[in-house]
């Protein structure tokens, strides 16, 4: 059956093993836990996976409690194996240490080997999303019609920015949701006696589990997405409702990200399912079906390989020249501190459940902190700490780069930066605020609209030679209160809002 495989946390589905009965270890280090303050559900999500997958394994499996990795691997004489882990100082790690065979990566679409045959001889500015997205599709041959994109275009987002439905229903059931066991049971109770240690300490609620810890709760999502929410996933995949946190979500990336499931075998599936709907005259919509796919095998295997190919500098890139600290509010998921609507709506949402959908994190809570000026690597922990899929591969590029345009250019050619005119149209959020999403002057001045202006101000020069930001800062000449609105802005500062 082969050399024993070591499983990192994030490692857990049957796609990380060469054949089903091979020798595995698996450690489940606290250290990881005292190095970060996580969300709760978060740490409970790990220790359920990694603690179910023991279970699963039987005495397939050799099952470590340890401090930290290196006692857990002193105590196997047995050479082992292990694929490449998912961020740089684990690879320096697992890279150093003698016995252990390193492979490559797994749980992405596309090898590691074949993207930077891609990325070879281009810029970091020519590594596009929609390139590399269209080189995978062909080799991958996903939604292909021959050599042809299925239905003739390659991406259809322009048909999934849609508002809200107006009667604030997405037409779609509620998502299949776990049940809890003995094994959650148990790490409620470890968790409870580590905070009352003093071991450990984390932020948000703790509250019944929400998302798969194994292959098998997660294909339940999935089957469960694929035939009853995915045909309603892509028109409103960017509207926020105050009420309904999934929306249609497929509520997937933390079982991609615990690699409980291969992402090859997801995309097939979504394909799959919509040449049986095609085929059965019923079919489903191919923008839900293409923008699903090109959310799991473009944008997260994109995220991936850029956190490989930008190196290991690009995390503390800081162009807008950011210094803000996170403010106490904020890191603390005080919703009740904060009057905007959206910002608390969105912090209530994270503090209850560690998830909300990719639109919330990025033109609230990241146009927040881009805004206000918070330091980009600090922002970048914070969603690394409080998203129960986050991972530092995942978040530096999507923090540092798309959200908070710290890399300069290199991921979003402008900045995600927008006014309560956006979050007004995409959201139910502004029609029970004591904000004006209109206002930037005035006590009832939205945060996010004043902000807007003052952000342009402040980057006025360093944004001067985007083409794509001409517009807004011709807008900005021509705004007669601009002074009065920066200073009230100052004033404001990234007290809660
Ligand atoms: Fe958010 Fe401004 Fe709308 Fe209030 S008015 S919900 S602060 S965008």
């Amino acid at each position: 059956p082969g050399t024993r495989r070591w499983l990192f946390a994030d490692q857990l589905g049957p796609h990380f093993l060469d054949a089903p009965d091979q020798p595995v270890l698996l450690v489940e280090s606290r250290a990881v836990f005292r190095r970060r303050r996580f969300h709760r559900q978060k740490a409970h999500l790990l220790l359920s996976a990694l603690r179910h997958r023991a279970a699963q394994l039987g005495d397939q499996a050799v099952f470590l409690q340890t401090d930290t990795y290196a006692e857990a691997l002193d105590q196997v004489a047995e050479p082992l194996s292990v694929c490449a882990p998912t961020t740089w100082p684990a690879r320096d790690f697992v890279l150093r240490r003698p016995g252990l065979t390193v492979l490559e990566a797994r749980g992405f679409v596309t090898r590691q080997a074949d993207f930077r045959r891609w990325a070879g001889g281009r810029t970091r500015e020519r590594l596009l999303m929609d390139d590399f997205y269209r080189t995978a599709r062909r080799v991958h041959d996903v939604l292909m019609d021959g050599a042809e994109p299925a239905g003739g275009t390659w991406n259809l987002d322009h048909d999934n920015r849609e508002p809200p439905p107006a009667d604030g229903r997405v037409p779609a059931p509620p998502p299949w949701l776990p049940v809890e066991d003995e094994i959650d049971a148990q790490v409620r109770a470890d968790l409870d006696r580590w905070v009352a240690d003093g071991d450990v300490a984390f932020v948000g609620d703790d509250g019944p589990r929400l998302f798969p810890v194994t292959a098998a709760e997660t294909e339940e999502r999935l089957a469960d997405f694929l035939t009853h929410r995915l045909r309603a996933f892509g028109p409103h995949e960017d509207a926020m409702l105050a009420g309904d946190p999934w929306l249609a979500h497929s509520m997937l990336s933390a079982s991609l990200n615990l690699g409980l499931v291969d992402p090859a075998d997801v995309v097939h599936r979504a394909e799959l399912a919509w040449r049986e709907s095609v085929a059965a005259g019923d079919p489903l919509p191919l923008n839900s079906v293409e923008g699903f796919v090109r959310q799991v095998m473009g944008w997260r295997d994109w995220i991936w390989h850029l956190y490989w190919q930008l190196g290991r500098e690009y995390r503390h890139g800081n162009a807008l020249e950011a210094h803000e600290d996170v403010p106490g509010w904020m890191g603390e998921l005080a919703a009740e501190e904060v009057d905007a609507n959206c910002l608390s709506s969105v912090l209530s949402d994270v503090r209850e459940r560690g998830w909300v959908h990719h639109i919330p994190r990025l033109m609230v809570l990241g146009n927040y902190a881009l805004q206000r000026g918070i330091e980009p690597l600090a922002i970048t922990d914070w969603f690394h700490r409080v998203f129960l899929d986050g991972y530092d591969w995942v978040m530096v590029a999507n923090v540092v780069g798309m959200s908070q345009h710290a890399d300069g250019g290199v991921l979003a050619t402008k900045p995600y930066a927008a006014g309560g005119a956006y979050i007004d149209r995409m959201s139910d959020y502004c029609g029970g605020c004591r904000y004006d999403p209109k206002k930037r002057l005035g006590e009832d001045a939205c945060p996010f609209t004043a902000g807007y202006w003052s952000f342009l101000d402040r980057n006025r020069e360093r944004l001067a030679d985007n083409r794509r930001m001409r517009q807004p800062l011709a807008g900005l000449g021509r705004l007669k209160d601009l002074e009065a609105v920066v200073g009230q802005e100052r004033v404001r500062g990234t007290e809660a809002p």
